[in-house]
């Protein structure tokens, strides 16, 4: 008579990437911190470089830094 002890398995979290790479230097560097709940500061540690994003409810880290990259392409076209 044995009980076996049953093991939880829980699917692995899929983690989304939150280090992304700089446009302007090229450095995987770029992080995403939150102001408040309207806006995010997508920020480069190597270069300095940074950018204020209008955040929308849906949005995950990753559709920030493409409008950070956005915007960094629009101002120097
Ligand atoms: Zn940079």
């Amino acid at each position: 008579m044995g009980r076996r002890k049953r093991k939880i398995v829980r699917p692995p979290r899929k983690q989304l990437p939150k280090i992304f790479l700089c446009p302007r230097c090229g450095v995987n560097a770029v992080y995403v911190t939150s102001k408040d709940e309207t806006q995010a500061l997508v920020t480069c540690g190597n270069c300095g470089f940074k950018v204020e994003v209008p955040i929308s409810p849906t949005d995950q880290p990753v559709d920030l830094y493409c409008k950070f990259t956005d915007k960094f392409y629009s101002r120097h076209s």
